[in-house]
C-alpha cells in the first residue's frame, strides 16, 4: 500500500459524503484498524483491538455490520479463504480483484483486472453461465519468504 493511513482515511470521508452514506466513528474505527493491519484481518482480531481503544468489548454483529458497510462501499475486500479482511488498494472504484496471499508471512497483494474473468467466461464450459461474485485467491510464498528460506 503506497498511501498512508491518514490519506485513506480522507478519501473513505469523502467518498461517503459523495454518496451520503455515513462513515459513523465505529465503521471508521473499523476501516483505521484494517488498513493498519496492512494484511488479511478477521472479525476477532478486530474486536480485540478495538477493546482498548473503546473501553468495552464490541459485539461481533456491530463489527460485522461495519465491515458488510466497508466492503459493499469498495474500501475493503474479504478475503474468502482467511475469512478475514483486506483494505483495498483503490478505495472506491469498482474492480475486479485477485489477490496472491503468502502462506507464511500473510501478506497480501491485491491484482487489479477483468482479464482472468472474461478469459474464464470465455472458455466453453462457462458458456451460458452468469457469474455474479468471483473469488480468486492464489496462496504461495511471496518473494520475501522464498529470499529468507534461500538463505536459511
Ligand atoms: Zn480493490
Ligand atoms: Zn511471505
Amino acid at each position: 500500500m503506497t498511501a498512508s493511513v491518514g490519506t485513506m482515511l480522507a478519501r473513505a470521508e469523502a467518498l461517503a459524503a459523495e454518496r451520503g452514506v455515513a462513515l459513523t466513528p465505529l465503521r471508521r474505527q473499523v476501516y483505521e484498524l484494517v488498513l493498519k493491519a496492512q494484511k488479511p484481518i478477521g472479525a476477532y482480531d478486530l474486536i480485540d483491538a478495538m477493546e482498548p481503544q473503546r473501553g468495552a468489548r464490541v459485539p461481533p454483529t456491530t463489527v460485522y455490520r461495519a465491515l458488510d458497510f466497508l466492503v459493499e462501499n469498495g474500501f475493503v475486500h474479504r478475503i474468502e479463504s482467511k475469512n478475514a479482511f483486506i483494505a483495498c488498494c483503490d478505495a472506491g472504484k469498482s474492480h475486479e480483484s485477485q489477490f496472491l496471499i503468502c502462506e507464511e508471512c500473510g501478506a497480501t497483494l491485491e491484482i487489479q483486472g477483468r482479464e482472468l474473468a472474461s478469459s474464464l467466461s470465455a472458455s466453453p464450459p462457462a458458456h451460458g453461465f452468469q457469474v455474479h461474485h468471483q473469488v480468486v485467491e492464489l496462496s504461495g510464498l511471496c518473494a520475501g519468504c522464498q529470499k529468507r528460506h534461500r538463505e536459511a
